[in-house]
């Protein structure tokens, strides 16, 4: 069965890419570097050998009768001590895919593709290869990064024959494929399939982002010595406004749109016991998949954060960190994706997803759609990750099923 020999390949890699604390494929390494053999490994074995574009990415492809192009698309690198599914489980039933159309002349063109570096884990700038490709990259970003040991980022690629300078190329691969979809399987690294006992879930979109750092100015004061009454606690007042920051999340989630604010970082100064604290500084990040409820959001958080800041006495400041807008996946995609999974499991679950994938990079530049496997207890990122094989087997089974409904359509 199709579903059992992508599990049983799943096995295969982990085996011979991890150590006993997980997976160790970091990309641009000697790990990440033996993975990428042994997929090209396997397929040679039904005659087909990648092309790397400029930026590092490898492509797969089986040409059908015509030039319109299913691309189907995930990434075998992971983070250090990483698990056995994030990125693995796309690439591999990527590989199922070219299998089950292998001898034949499928309608479309199917393509396969690993982006580099999804990760980001060693240079701390994710979706690199997928972001080179379209368009979105910019070079004076990240040519000064550099990982933990000082290596930079330039020679790392350049070790793996990617230049920097020239990654922007990718473009030109990405441009000259005719694209009909972009189709990525990943597991959700979340609890919602999980909770909901379901298998498969269809990806609605990637959440948009607004990230700021929100810095409270008071006064600080001895703690012995200073009424409550006359104290500038810029503590308190961020508490306060965090506290503000989750009733807004509430408001504005509904059965059908999940929407977060997360208060991730606290710095307080001068952090002594025995003063009052003078200046405080926080993170807060929001997420939502509807630009307008986002905005909204934002505009909340923000009245909030001054009325809260009013009431005690100090000041708020707000800077921003990084922003990115909602990237909702294509409508008719979505329909075929629902089918696919309704018609293994019964159900179909839409939920948006709250990590970006290279998925997102694609939306711009073809209609996309992403289709979410069951998560044990939520994890990822760490050797615990994990989905039990019934629900994996029929979250593959709904994927190659997607793929063939898209060729066909
Ligand atoms: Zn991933």
């Amino acid at each position: 069965m199709a579903a059992r020999d992508v599990i049983a390949d799943l096995r295969e890699l982990a085996k011979l890419t991890s150590s006993e604390h997980g997976a160790q494929r970091l990309a641009w390494g000697p790990v990440w570097r033996d993975a990428r053999q042994w997929f090209n490994g396997k397929l040679s074995a039904i005659g087909i050998t990648p092309e790397i574009d400029a930026a590092g990415n490898s492509w797969a492809t089986l040409r059908g009768q015509s030039d319109r192009t299913v691309i189907v698309g995930s990434h075998l690198d992971s983070v250090p001590n990483g698990g056995w599914l994030d990125g693995a489980l796309g690439m591999l039933a990527g590989l199922e895919a070219l299998r089950m159309f292998s001898g034949q002349r499928p309608p479309v063109t199917l393509k396969v593709v690993d982006w580099a570096d999804e990760e980001g884990a060693r240079f701390s700038r994710s979706l690199l290869g997928s972001s080179a490709a379209s368009g979105s990259l910019n070079v004076d970003d990240v040519e000064h990064l550099e990982d933990r040991t000082g290596v930079r980022l330039v020679d790392a690629l350049r070790e793996n024959g990617v230049e920097l300078s020239r990654m922007h190329e990718s473009q030109k691969y990405l441009k000259a494929i005719n694209a009909k979809a972009y189709l990525e399987l990943h597991i959700e690294q979340g609890p919602v399939l999980e909770a909901a006992g379901q298998s498969a879930g269809v990806v609605i979109g990637t959440f948009g982002v607004e990230r700021h750092l929100l810095r409270f100015v008071g006064q600080a004061a001895h703690s012995g010595s200073t009424p409550i009454p006359m104290r500038r606690d810029a503590l308190l007042a961020a508490a306060e406004s965090a506290l503000a920051f989750r009733e807004i999340a509430r408001t504005h989630t509904t059965p059908q749109a999940r929407v977060v604010c997360t208060v991730g970082t606290v710095k307080v100064e001068p952090g002594i016991v025995t003063a009052v604290p003078g200046v405080c500084e926080i993170s807060l990040d929001q997420r939502a998949l509807d630009a307008a409820v986002l905005a909204e959001m934002l505009a909340e958080a923000r009245a909030a954060s001054w009325r809260v800041a009013a009431e005690n006495n100090v000041t708020v400041e707000w800077k921003r960190i990084w922003r990115i807008e909602p990237r909702p996946f294509d409508p008719q995609l979505i329909r075929l994706c629902e089918q696919s999974v309704r018609e293994v499991t019964g159900e179909a679950p839409h939920l948006p997803s709250g990590p970006l994938h290279d998925a997102a990079e694609m939306v711009p530049h073809m209609p996309v759609v992403m289709m979410f496997a069951y998560s044990s207890n939520g994890l990822s990122h760490c050797k615990e990750e994990d989905t039990p094989e019934d629900h994996l087997e029929n979250a593959i089974a709904a994927f190659l099923r997607l793929i063939q409904k898209v060729v066909n359509a």
